[in-house]
């Protein structure tokens, strides 16, 4: 089935080239978005084919997250921790490890239900998550992908494995896994960061990433503690540590963060072909420092649980890391874009160019190829989301999901969070 977008303003992702033009969607995981001069009649279209009419509207490629914890969705309001955290380590033991040991398969259901939704209205088709659940650990994996799939999200999942809560732990989660990515499902394999990871959980995730052709999918000096320990349990930084067992070997493992890396590191990561995300608000919010990422070409953007919003998550890094690193508007977007480039790996994964976003973007003044990165920057927002394309099929439209009771999910993941909050007061 093809979707025609009649009367489009059409900027392509990549030229930036602004077309005024009809659109022919193609259907499909890997289909693509052709310009027409005229759209076929009625009598020449297939039983299926629907026309839309845009009406001038902006049409453009949707936005993917490079790393995400939707385990924090039902977070939001949630009670105060139990001491006020102090430093990077104790946001982690007073606020995240309390939350992830209490998840449940309902809560884990609601949080994929309620963050896929809110990403599809803001434009974003794609996530690569991180998950942590340490003490329900089997099935999650698939719940979280039949959520994030209701909503037409696709996605690349991961567990976080970690030692700290134990080796019987650590062992479920490598084995989940196994169990997911053996099911035929695309998936990376998770880890927490070095600090909570031993050599012999290291070495096992890395040996499970080569069985299955994927990569690691870890944070990395997000916090100077993270080098400190590495340097007094293995004497040597994190990036070291990590090339050392091969851990910097795929092109599909991803680092989060890349904070606190020396030099030795830096040229480590920029001469592997592995990728690193950037999640400046995260950052703020913990206190733990930025870079402008000047010495890396793969770097590209992600939430960091903060939110669904990548237009916000370009803003963001482009507060940060413009004006201190000297990077143009267009490395804003390159590294906005790069998502792209990273998933183009994962053949037919379903983030071809028939994800698109239809945008009632009222400028007050003129859009076109030369200026669109100042519009892209400083004008478009999530606000502006309308109609939402997800591999050729329309997932969103006025602003309303047309796959899912929107009134349903949330007020199930209100349900969710309060038994989530309950959990985190005994
Ligand atoms: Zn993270």
């Amino acid at each position: 089935m093809t979707l025609y977008l009649r009367d489009a303003r059409y900027i392509d992702s990549e030229s930036l080239v602004v077309s005024a033009t009809h659109l022919a969607v193609e259907e499909g995981a890997s289909g693509g978005v052709h310009l027409l001069d005229i759209i076929p009649a009625a009598g020449e279209r297939k039983a299926g084919d629907r026309v839309l009419d845009c009406k001038g509207r902006f049409v453009t490629r949707s936005f993917a997250c490079g790393h995400h914890h939707i385990y924090s969705a039902l977070c939001r309001g949630m009670p105060a921790p139990p001491k006020v955290p102090n430093n990077f380590v104790e946001v982690l033991r007073y606020v995240w490890w309390r939350v992830d040991k209490r998840l449940d398969k309902d809560m884990i259901e609601a949080s994929a239900l309620t963050a896929a939704l809110q990403m599809a209205r803001r434009g974003v088709t794609f996530c690569i998550d991180h998950h942590a659940s340490p003490i329900h650990v089997e099935g999650s994996l698939e719940t979280i992908a039949n959520g994030f799939e209701q909503c037409s999200i696709v996605h690349l999942l991961c567990h976080e494995s970690s030692d700290r809560n134990g080796a019987e732990y650590a062992q479920k989660s490598l084995a989940e896994h196994d169990a997911y990515l053996a099911s035929g499902r695309h998936g990376l394999i998770g880890l927490h960061a070095s600090f909570t990871v031993g050599d012999e959980l290291l070495e096992k995730s890395v040996a499970l990433a080569r069985k299955y052709d994927t990569g690691l999918h870890i944070h990395v000096a997000e916090d100077l503690a993270d080098e400190v320990h590495c340097e007094e349990t293995y004497n040597k930084r994190v990036a070291r540590r990590l090339a050392d067992i091969g851990g910097l070997e795929s092109e599909r493992t991803i680092l989060g963060h890349c904070l606190h890396c020396n030099d030795e590191e830096r040229s480590l990561i920029a001469g592997s072909p592995v990728w690193v995300v950037s999640n400046v608000e995260s950052n703020q919010n913990n206190n733990v420092g930025l870079t402008d990422y000047d010495w890396l070409q793969n770097v590209m953007l992600g939430t960091d649980g903060m939110h669904n919003d990548m237009l916000r998550s370009a803003k963001a890094h482009q507060l940060c890391c413009a004006t201190t690193g000297g990077i143009g508007y267009d490395e804003v977007y390159r590294r906005f874009r790069n998502v792209h480039n990273y998933l183009s790996q994962f053949e037919g994964i379903g983030d071809d160019l028939n994800n698109l976003v239809i945008l009632d973007y009222d400028s007050p003044t003129e859009l076109n190829s030369d200026n669109f990165l100042g519009h892209f920057l400083f004008g478009i927002e999530a606000i502006h989301v309308e109609t939402v394309i997800a591999k050729g099929r329309v997932i969103v439209e006025d602003r309303r999901s047309t796959l899912v009771d929107e009134e349903a999910i949330l007020a199930y993941g209100r349900e969710q969070g309060l038994r989530l909050w309950e959990k985190l007061g005994v």
